[in-house]
């Protein structure tokens, strides 16, 4: 299907399926993964490649030293073939970056570059009126060896090899100074080092597209079980019933707020504690599934009223929660606590067993600590008795702990006691 962006799973089911194929073959039967694959080749093998097609070059140039003593009458042509076509055209390809410049298509430039020296050498042995000059000739399925050991695809090795077999051929039955005994050689010598030169090609192939499937198979199981460890490690993190973070959570981020590194800031973190009042009666009288649904629809209206502090919110124990606020002094922890408060209470989830309001209400404990000069179990401790305090001033209440600037050591609000430290 067009556009289909395939998952993960289709992708590992596809490469098992190419890893499985044995033997030759041109390309992977998945067009997504053969992309794949061209791209990567031409991003990787591109050093090896031009270091391999610089080393032809300089070979075929040096094989004129064998042409000055043998063959002089061709002198001209080499010079020209060697110094004035081939050669500038390989420097060109290196120092263009041709393989990143062409993409996909360096390949097929590539092995027609590579090319050249084979069709020049038969081109010349036209030229050439003495049967010396045949040692030269011979060189040149040599060459394709070289050639070829630059790593071309084997699309590309096939296609460079038929060439200049067919090139060699052409030449070897054409040109009349071979004698004749000695063609059958010429041919056999040429079609066996065409043969390995494609066995060699066709094994590399093979190997590079298998290491190039297990690379990707492992990068993508990879990739799927780090993100199902992020689910997971999510997972355990997380209330079950409720949704909001749990105890587990809650004494990752109390351990964090203490770390060295942490406690050397100077900033307070303060901490709810709250409870749902008269809970045990909500399950006595309306049953323990709408208990549960009661803690659900709470945890819920609390993590909206506090917002962006929302992942501030953990399911301490039974009917019992915290917020932990970092960086945040005890006026503004009481602050998010009364709205906690009051945004349960509006939120006004009956309650026939909670007099007098007959709707579901929290009763909270905050206090604030430097972590610096305190421990957290101080604060817990300290939070925990103000909300027995909550519970003993009537419930559905607010009592904070803290460094309150008034000196008055109790004094009450509409709905909150503050109190100051022991
Ligand atoms: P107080 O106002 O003093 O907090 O009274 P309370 O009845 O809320 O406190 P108590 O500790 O006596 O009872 C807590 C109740 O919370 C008892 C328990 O069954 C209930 N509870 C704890 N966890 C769950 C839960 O996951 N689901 C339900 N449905 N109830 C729970
Ligand atoms: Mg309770
Ligand atoms: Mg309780």
């Amino acid at each position: 299907m067009p556009g289909h962006q395939p998952t993960e799973d289709d992708r590992l089911t596809s490469i098992k399926r190419e890893l499985a194929c044995r033997g030759f073959r041109l390309s992977f039967k998945d067009q997504q993964l053969e992309q794949q694959y061209r791209k990567q080749r031409v991003s990787r093998g591109r050093r090896y490649n031009n270091l391999a097609a610089f080393g032809t070059i300089v070979m075929f140039d040096l094989f004129i030293l064998g042409e000055i003593p043998i063959c002089p009458e061709v002198l001209d042509l080499s010079f020209l073939f060697r110094f004035g076509i081939a050669t500038p055209a390989c420097l060109l390809f290196l120092l263009l970056d041709g393989r990143k410049l062409l993409g996909v298509w360096s390949e097929a430039a590539l092995a027609t570059l590579l090319y050249l020296p084979t069709l020049f050498g038969c081109l010349e042995t036209f030229a050439v009126h003495h049967v010396e000059a045949l040692p030269d000739f011979q060189a040149l399925p040599l060459m394709q060896l070289s050639i070829l050991t630059c790593g071309l695809s084997v699309r590309r090795a096939i296609y460079s090899v038929a060439l200049a077999c067919l090139t060699y051929i052409t030449v070897t039955f054409c040109r009349d100074l071979i004698p004749p005994a000695a063609v059958p050689s010429l041919v056999l010598t040429d079609l066996v080092i065409g043969f390995t030169v494609l066995t060699f090609s066709s094994r590399l192939d093979y190997r590079q597209r298998q290491v190039f499937l297990f690379e990707l198979q492992s990068e993508i199981v990879r990739n799927m079980l780090a993100v199902q460890n992020a689910t997971l490690s999510k997972l355990t993190r997380i209330d079950a019933l409720t949704g909001v973070s749990n105890r587990r959570c809650f004494d990752d981020t109390i351990e964090d707020l203490w770390a060295p590194e942490q406690r050397e800031r100077d900033q307070p973190v303060t901490l709810i504690l709250f409870d749902i009042d008269h809970f045990k009666q909500f399950n006595d009288t309306l049953g323990h599934r709408a208990g549960d649904e009661c803690l659900k629809t709470l945890a819920q209206t609390v993590a909206l009223c506090l917002g962006e502090d929302a992942d501030k919110l953990a399911r301490y124990g039974g009917e019992e929660f915290a917020i932990v606020l970092p960086a945040t002094h005890a006026e503004a922890g009481r602050a998010v606590a009364e709205r906690v408060r009051l945004a349960v209470q509006e939120r006004a989830i009956p309650h026939p067993g909670n007099a007098p309001s007959g709707v579901v209400t929290v009763s909270l404990g905050v206090a604030s600590v430097l972590p610096a000069s305190q421990q957290a179990a101080s604060m817990i401790e300290r939070a925990d008795r103000c909300l027995y305090r909550a519970k003993r001033a009537g419930r559905n209440t607010v009592v904070a702990d803290g460094p309150w600037a008034a000196p008055t050591l109790l004094h009450r609000l509409p709905q909150t006691l503050l109190v100051h430290p022991h």
